[in-house]
């Protein structure tokens, strides 16, 4: 996730998640209550430790994975009786699994042994922390708890996966992989989809969801400056680099002419011109035929995820590194709308899903992959057999170091020094099980750097239209609407590897952030905000007369819509309505653009040019498609079109 991804991520985790005033959050987890009737069975158990308990209730909090998890604990004189979560940020999906788990365990066992569930370590350990403070409080000994035993729960909520035969497996439960299930399901094939992590969604589900597709229906009230044109002019200007390149150039030329002849003053858009724009950002590194099945498939696909009960709202804009006016948004401004309706759907359709289920490697019988063993929720080896075959979606290596080291030819330091805003589950383990069956991997040296990765710990809006990026002496140092890889090593080159992103109420309002929200994130100081940009700059700690010319500059360059000393061409609103705000913001590994070389079926191709039989593959775990840099907004449509068009072909394939 784009995969977060697209837009910037803790915007929307904020937006998506965050609470405000005190108040329990609309969309965070519900208070959590552990069973009470846990507690009589374990109250033995408890009056075995030392030390007895003051009774009562009481309050901490511990840093979870957004901000602060706060929390309540009841105690009885001789156990813990009741666990109820308080005001979070956590992401809802993300971190659901933590809350509905550990309080249970905890009460069950009387114990602060409890394991992290996978996929939500932080909030898992948040939860800890504050329960061990609690413990505490209630003069109890929150070390010797931490030494009991944890019973294994026999039962697990979820399904446990034997082995299985059906038509076709999906390995990895993110944006590709719920694709490629609901729409091999919906060819008439059953599906097996297993995901290694506690829950679904994967780096579609942590991201903003942005989805580029020129959409002509909402793009139609965008209008065309002469800034827009000339990025059009300089993209077209490009030497041929190939025959495939020639031939989508002179048709996008043709497709230019005809626009300029009609006299439209609305913004040129056609998929044709995403494929090139997209080409041409990847620097000619992309397979302009995928890339063209891309573009030529996202506002299909974009419909099929409407028919399926994805909401859209009306507006696009230009998602950081997006470069055009094309990114699609849900209303929430979050992959997670897209995933539930993606798991909806799936289950509806019979896809059964397996989570806490790691595949270890795939099955091959002459020559054709068919099938995989994964090691269950219990821990067992079983092994699914996939008749038709197995769709590979496991995502990328981000959170791989010692992938990212060996494959990087990018940057100069890949390693330990930058955090990544992938999941977890982002560890390359489809580039290796591909590998050991033959498949070519591609681009694989390709990484991308997120420069939006918040150091704050909150975000606006990670979108460039009417925003500006500063450094810590208040100027700007790049044209916000580049490319990502441009973006992140102009970052990296300002001190502290630091900048802000400086918006005003206007712009913060447009991306839907609510007086609650902005009210949170400013108390709890996730972004920097004043009145007016001097108490703005006073309050971030950067020189106030330059931020002052900065933006006047910037409101200049707004009015004028022309490109400016950095080459920006996009510009929408200027930055005058108070009050004023400046999340910071530091880059980490985001996408790797590496990985599995398919073709225009999502078949997977081996290291001689020929399709692996029964075997293919979706999304991040493939390579070829972005070049050298991914288009900001192109990842979510990557994974979904591909993960469509891989799970029809595999359920095709009889
Ligand atoms: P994409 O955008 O291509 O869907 P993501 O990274 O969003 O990629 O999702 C990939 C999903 O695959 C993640 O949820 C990850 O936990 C899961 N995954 C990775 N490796 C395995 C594996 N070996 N077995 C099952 N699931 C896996």
């Amino acid at each position: 996730m784009k995969k977060m991804a697209a837009i910037l991520l803790s915007a929307t985790l904020l937006l998506s998640a965050c609470s405000g005033n005190g108040e329990t959050a609309t969309t965070a987890a519900p208070e959590t209550t552990a069973a009470e009737t846990t507690a009589a069975e374990t109250t033995a158990k408890a009056a075995e430790k030392d030390g007895a308990y003051t009774p009562g209730t009481y309050t901490a909090s511990a840093q979870g994975n957004n901000g602060p998890v706060e929390l309540s604990v009841t105690f009885s004189e001789e156990a813990i009786t009741e666990i109820t979560i308080g005001e979070h940020a956590e992401t809802t999906g993300i971190s659901d699994a933590a809350f509905d788990k550990i309080p249970g365990a905890i009460v069950k066992n009387q114990s602060l042994g409890v394991d992290a569930v996978s996929g939500a370590t932080y909030t898992s350990n948040a939860i800890l922390e504050a329960v061990a403070d609690c413990v505490t409080q209630a003069g109890g000994d929150a070390e010797a708890l931490r030494a009991v035993p944890v019973e294994e729960d026999g039962e697990t909520a979820n399904a446990v996966l034997e082995d299985a035969e059906v038509d076709v497996l999906v390995i990895g439960g993110g944006g590709a992989g719920l694709s490629a299930a609901l729409s091999a399901s919906q060819e008439g094939a059953s599906v097996i989809l297993v995901e290694k992590l506690s829950a679904l969604g994967g780096n579609t589900f942590r991201c903003g969801g942005a989805f580029n597709t020129a959409d002509p229906e909402r793009q139609k009230d965008i209008p065309m400056t002469d800034a827009l044109s000339s990025a059009v002019e300089k993209v077209l200007a490009h030497e041929n680099v190939s025959e495939e390149h020639a031939k989508l150039k002179a048709e996008v030329q043709k497709q230019w002419g005809e626009y300029k002849a009609s006299g439209n003053t609305m913004l040129f858009d056609t998929p044709e011109w995403h494929a090139l724009q997209s080409i041409d950002a990847g620097d000619y590194e992309g397979n302009v035929e995928l890339v063209r099945t891309l573009t030529s498939n996202t506002l299909d696909t974009l419909n099929w995820l409407t028919d399926n009960g994805v909401e859209w709202t009306d507006q696009v804009s230009t998602v950081v590194g997006a470069l055009w006016n094309r990114s699609h948004q849900t209303p929430n401004n979050s992959g997670a709308d897209i995933i539930a309706a993606l798991e909806k759907n799936a289950t509806e359709s019979g896809v059964k899903i397996y989570l806490d289920s790691k595949a270890e490697e795939l099955v091959v019988e002459d020559g054709k992959v068919c099938g995989a063993v994964v090691t269950n929720a219990d821990g067992k080896k079983v092994t699914v057999k996939a008749a038709r075959g197995v769709v590979m979606a496991t995502g990328g290596f981000s959170a791989n170091v010692e992938m990212r080291v060996k494959y990087n030819k990018q940057w100069e330091d890949i390693g330990e020094s930058l955090t990544t805003n992938n999941t977890p589950g982002a560890t390359g383990d489809g580039i290796v099980m591909g590998e050991a069956v033959g498949a070519n991997l591609v681009g694989m040296g390709w990484i991308q750097l997120m420069p939006l990765n918040s150091v704050s710990g909150g975000g606006i809006s990670g979108y460039v239209n009417s925003s500006l990026y500063c450094n810590k002496e208040g100027k700007r140092f790049v044209a916000e609407d580049q490319r990502r890889d441009v973006l992140a090593a102009a970052v990296l080159a300002q001190t502290d590897k630091l900048f802000y992103i400086v918006c005003d109420q206007k712009e913060a309002e447009l991306r839907g952030m609510t007086p609650e929200v902005l009210g949170y994130m400013v108390q709890n100081g996730l972004v920097y905000s004043g009145e007016t940009i001097a108490e703005l700059a006073e309050n971030m700690g950067v020189p106030a007369d330059a931020l002052e010319q900065t933006v006047a500059e910037f409101n200049e360059a707004v009015k004028a819509g022309k490109p400016d000393e950095f080459g920006r061409t996009t510009w929408e609103n200027t930055i005058e309505v108070g009050p004023f705000y400046a999340p910071s913001f530091s880059p980490a590994v985001h996408h790797t653009m590496g990985g599995l070389e398919i073709n225009g079926n999502g078949e997977v191709i081996d290291t001689h040019g020929q399709v692996i039989a029964g075997f293919y593959a979706a999304g991040e775990v493939t390579g070829g498609i972005h070049g050298t840099n991914r288009v900001g907004g192109n990842a979510v449509p990557d994974a979904l079109c591909f993960g469509k068009i891989a799970g029809a072909n595999a359920a095709a394939n009889k």
